[in-house]
């Protein structure tokens, strides 16, 4: 299992993220990105538990403001 955390107020919306993985990640109507079924955590970040890692670090390498964490677990 792996956990997908992002930093949603932070987020600049630069599309990136959308751009390598758009199986996880779409932009949302604010202008800031959105992982596709990912749930606010405790601390106010957006959080998705997954099977695969798939293109998600892809995503947080190409993130200019790296609010986007991996977690393998
Ligand atoms: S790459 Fe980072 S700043 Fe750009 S849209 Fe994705 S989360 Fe937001």
């Amino acid at each position: 299992m792996a956990k997908i955390i992002q930093e949603r107020e932070k987020c600049i919306g630069c599309g990136s993220c959308v751009a390598l993985c758009p199986k996880f990640w779409e932009m949302g109507e604010d202008g800031k990105s959105s992982l596709k079924g990912g749930k606010q955590n405790s601390e106010g970040n957006c959080e998705l538990e997954t099977k695969e890692i798939g293109c998600n670090q892809e995503a947080a390498d190409s993130c200019p403001v790296q609010i986007i964490q991996v977690i393998k677990e």
